[in-house]
């Protein structure tokens, strides 16, 4: 089959590769019909990953066809459309059954296996272990496309942001980074009752697209300092502060920014992934009552997501803003990695 192999940081090939086959009992195997890019697959080929090892197919969000199944597979058979969510699912260690697969004992301690320690999505085939606790079948009257960002983005946004954050009905919302994590933080705020959604971002095109998302308010930081963005913010909640600030960037300054606009009593939400330190200013905090939270996704919230998305109540296809084939897949990466030149969120990749 063709894949998408990392050779190491910088270098990546569309090349020919043996195809998957079932190895454990509880495995199958999936013909790949939708699959698309995340940012952590640009984070891989930086090098940023050190534990993707050269040799690896990339990839860990798909929807794919069950084509084979291992022996104790009782519940996919072939020809079953499935969702094959980022993270992987014993269903049976400790973590596993207190709905946290995010560190599943199974595989290795952390949940993210696809494309990171295990050939992941980004293929023609590719093999899903612990299939049956893990992947969702797909009705019928739903689209790969609509279904697809459900694989990471939608219940990373949701179950890291705006569950952890504990949204509440009439609360103020702020979300610092409006790439598709923020989006999908600002989409699925308002299930959880939000009055105010605010995003904050320092490009104006993905502020463009937090409108679109959901958000009511939205404020460039690239036009104004830490005091304007404080400004505006007393502005909108009479001079508390926001009651939850979501952190969908991973950079020092952008937690810092979250720290400072919570109000008392208020949350702050970490769903960015940090390469460097940031300051917790307790100094400040101690005596605010806030709550910091951070995560992996575990995706347990897809069946809910998957049943707001047949309801029309989440259009999560609004995400997907460029198709290919999937052996154009070097275009996509291109395309991407300059989303802002291309005004793109993410990519759809189709057999
Ligand atoms: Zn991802
Ligand atoms: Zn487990």
């Amino acid at each position: 089959m063709k894949a998408l192999v990392y050779h190491g940081p910088g270098h990546k090939s569309w090349d020919h590769v043996p195809d998957p086959t079932v190895s454990e009992p509880t495995d199958v195997v999936v013909r790949i019909d939708t699959t698309t890019i995340c940012g952590t697959d640009l984070h891989i080929l930086k090098g940023d990953v050190p534990t993707v090892e050269p040799g690896r197919l990339l990839g860990h969000e798909a929807v794919g066809t069950v084509v084979a199944t291992g022996d104790a597979v009782s519940t996919l058979g072939e020809g079953d459309r499935v969702l094959v969510p980022a993270i992987t699912s014993c269903g049976r260690c400790g973590y596993c059954k207190r709905a946290m697969p995010s560190h599943c004992q199974a595989v290795g301690g952390v949940g993210w296996i696809f494309g990171h320690l295990i050939d992941g999505t980004q293929a023609e085939y590719t093999r899903v272990p612990y299939a049956e606790t893990s992947v969702h079948r797909v009705p019928e009257d739903v689209t790969d496309t609509q279904v697809l960002f459900l694989a990471d983005i939608l219940p990373t946004g949701y179950e890291v942001g705006v569950r952890n954050g504990n949204v509440k009905p009439g609360d103020t919302v702020a979300v610092v980074g409006a790439g598709p994590v923020g989006l999908a933080a600002i989409m699925t705020a308002g299930l959880h009752g939000a009055s105010r959604v605010i995003a904050i971002d320092r490009v104006a095109s993905r502020l463009e697209h937090a409108k679109q998302f959901g958000a009511g308010y939205t404020i460039n930081a690239s036009e104004t300092d830490a005091a304007g963005i404080d400004a505006r913010l007393a502005e909108l909640t009479d001079g508390l502060g926001v009651d939850v600030a979501i952190e969908a960037v991973g950079l020092p300054e952008t937690f810092e920014t979250c720290a400072r606009i919570v109000r008392p009593g208020g949350s702050v939400a970490n769903i960015g992934v940090h390469g460097a330190p940031a300051t917790l200013h307790l100094e400040e905090l101690w005596i605010k009552n806030v709550t910091i939270t951070t995560g992996l996704v575990d995706t347990t919230t897809v069946p809910m997501l998957l049943q707001l998305v047949r309801d029309g109540r989440i259009r999560a296809e609004q995400f997907g803003t460029h198709d290919f084939p999937l052996d154009s897949i070097d275009e996509a990466y291109d395309v991407f990695a300059n989303a802002g030149r291309h005004n793109a969120l993410k990519v759809v990749l189709k057999r």
